[in-house]
């Protein structure tokens, strides 16, 4: 069969951006879709095709016309699910494609999906599951007893049997497709820095509950870990491309299995740069295994101090204290990783809290300090607890830096406060 993976191009609103000043957060780091080469590593069997319209967005309509694809299979994040759609329906009207979504939002909220022109939802990992019903779907057989994937049926609520994520949807002894994006790897670079950077996945899923995340839904709240022998394997296959990028939402969860990898990356001597998402008791708890990478290549890690408050952080279910933030900025310094600060603003802050975060990073900075709106992602504990409260619904807007409730401060004075504090953190930011 012809397979079309489609990554959607740069889409979602965002407020700060578009009346009060500062570049967008996701034009920070731009990378790879290395969910769609994972896909495409199982469908060894059919001819599979993978665009970046983040990378190249004009050449959607001239690529189904010219491929011709069985299948469209589209991927994305909650700001870009009516974009998703729009491309469904153009793919279902230009060439009568099976349409199948997946992703965070399509495993968070499948619902949303359940659309004419969209044929099944893959809830959650796809790599097994889409593999199987494609296979399905080749051999004419039925495809409502593979479980993870939803047929559609605008008429009524989605149904579909539940999957039980495990190892082997990581179907690991299948490498990522890089050599279908090799024609944008110029587009995947370190702006700040120029460096070229490859994505590689070293887990899925995460041990925490934190009520803001979508990550639970992707493996059924499991974390599952690839071996040190298919992390280093994926990174050999990105060749002379310096920085790696571990794309997990939580990558040193198993501490003693990072510790095997580093050590592997060492005993290889393999010379490059990592980038890394940590938690801030990750690093309080283990200094040495950061030691360790350090002399590995680990270059910046990502961290999600969220709050400075440990009241917030409790609400948040964040499992992390304020101290623990604070201990962790200085081992990281001490090591001399680069700190990516990841700081979540609510709505109801007042001018007393931002001075608070301001003071905050006065006194502990961070290299690059990131600050994201609390946004209530459908499918997310949190979005049980505000949807009451919701007054901005368009999912454009989820972009994580809009208030999609209402502000306690006047909007204006907000957005002003939050543009200052992203404008202030980035000069003489770095990675
Ligand atoms: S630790 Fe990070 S990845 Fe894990 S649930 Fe919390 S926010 Fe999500």
């Amino acid at each position: 069969m012809r397979i079309l993976l489609v990554n959607p191009p740069n889409c979602g609103r965002s407020i700060p951006e578009e009346q009060y000043g500062i570049d967008s957060l996701k034009l920070i780091l731009r990378g790879e879709p290395l969910c769609l080469e994972v896909l495409a590593g199982n469908l060894d069997d059919h001819e599979v095709k993978i665009v970046d319209l983040k990378a190249e967005p004009a050449v959607y309509t001239e690529t189904l016309v010219n491929f011709k694809p069985h299948v469209v299979g589209i991927t994305g994040v909650t700001c870009e699910a009516n974009t998703m759609v729009s491309l469904a329906f153009e793919a279902k009207e230009t060439v009568k494609a099976t349409v199948v979504v997946g992703g965070v939002h399509a495993s968070n909220d499948p619902q949303f999906f359940n659309k004419p022109h969209i044929d099944y939802i893959v809830v959650g990992l796809g790599k097994l599951s889409f593999g199987e019903l494609i296979a399905a779907l080749e051999a004419g057989g039925p495809t409502d007893e593979i479980p993870g994937v939803a047929k559609t049926d605008p008429r009524n609520v989605l149904s579909y049997l539940p999957r039980t994520y495990s190892p082997s949807d990581l179907v690991e002894e299948k490498p990522p497709r890089y050599d279908l994006v090799s024609s944008y790897r110029e587009h995947y670079i370190l702006p700040s820095l120029g460096f070229r950077l490859g994505a590689v996945s070293a887990a899925s899923g995460c041990p925490h509950r934190c009520s803001f995340c979508s990550i639970e839904k992707m493996t059924g709240g499991r974390y599952l870990t690839h071996s040190p022998e298919a992390v280093l394997r994926d990174i050999g296959l990105l060749g002379d491309i310096p920085v790696i990028r571990l794309v997990d939402a939580n990558t040193f969860g198993n501490v003693d299995q990072s510790r095997e990898l580093c050590r592997k990356i060492e005993g290889a001597g393999i010379r490059k740069n990592y980038v890394a998402d940590v938690r801030s008791d990750t690093v309080v708890r283990h200094p040495d295994l950061f030691v360790e990478w350090k002399k590995a290549g680990l270059r910046s890690v990502i961290v999600g101090f969220e709050e400075i408050d440990d009241g917030r952080l409790k609400e948040m279910e964040k499992a992390n204290t304020s101290s623990m933030n604070t201990e962790a900025i200085g081992i990281l310094h001490d090591t001399g990783i680069t700190i990516v600060g990841d700081f979540i603003i609510s709505p109801d802050w007042d001018e007393v809290r931002f001075q608070e975060m301001r003071a905050y990073l006065e006194k502990n900075p961070v290299d690059l300090p990131m600050f994201s709106v609390l946004t209530p992602l459908p499918g997310t504990p949190l979005y049980e607890s505000l949807k009451s409260k919701i007054t901005l619904h368009d999912l454009d807007f989820y972009t994580l830096t809009n208030a999609v409730i209402p502000t306690k401060m006047n909007e204006k004075a907000f957005y002003e406060n939050y543009a200052d504090l992203m404008k202030s953190g980035h000069i003489g930011a770095k990675l």
